[in-house]
């Protein structure tokens, strides 16, 4: 028989074993996802029971995406602009104050398509959503 001491032991012992296991479990499920996801992206697995599954993460990769782009750009306002004598531009500026040269406005001229998947607007010339990662095809 054992002592009750003893059959305490044992179930901590289990017990810890289930939590550890359970763990790693979890990060090979995780990794899964994440493969499986990638996986339909790219067009490689199209199973209506997985597509739905994956329907929120398009949300959550938009929001994330979104917010970067956002981010991006007010660190960009914070950003002084220079003269490329040095002298410090104020947004408005179409002339230096210190050498008269002319301030060039940087024009965006890239095509934007629509991503079919995540609709958002994305350069013409990549291969894959920046937004959602969906291999793109054209
Ligand atoms: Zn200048
Ligand atoms: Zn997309």
């Amino acid at each position: 028989m054992a002592t009750r001491q003893e059959i305490i032991r044992e179930i901590d012992r289990l017990n810890k074993s289930i939590e550890d296991t359970s763990l790693r479990k979890e990060e090979v499920l995780l990794d899964l996802g994440i493969f499986i996801y990638q996986k339909v992206r790219e067009g490689l697995l199209n199973n209506n029971e997985i597509n739905e599954k994956c329907k929120p993460i398009i949300g959550f990769d938009h929001v994330i995406y979104d917010a970067k782009l956002k981010v991006d750009e007010l660190k960009k306002q914070m950003e002084p602009i220079k003269c490329s004598c040095g002298a410090t531009l104020k947004p408005e500026d179409r002339f230096c104050g210190k050498c008269g040269q002319k301030v060039d406005i940087p024009v965006d001229n890239k095509e934007y398509i629509e991503c079919e998947i995540c609709l958002s607007p994305i350069d013409k010339y990549s291969k894959y959503c920046p937004c959602c990662g969906t291999l793109l095809k054209r």
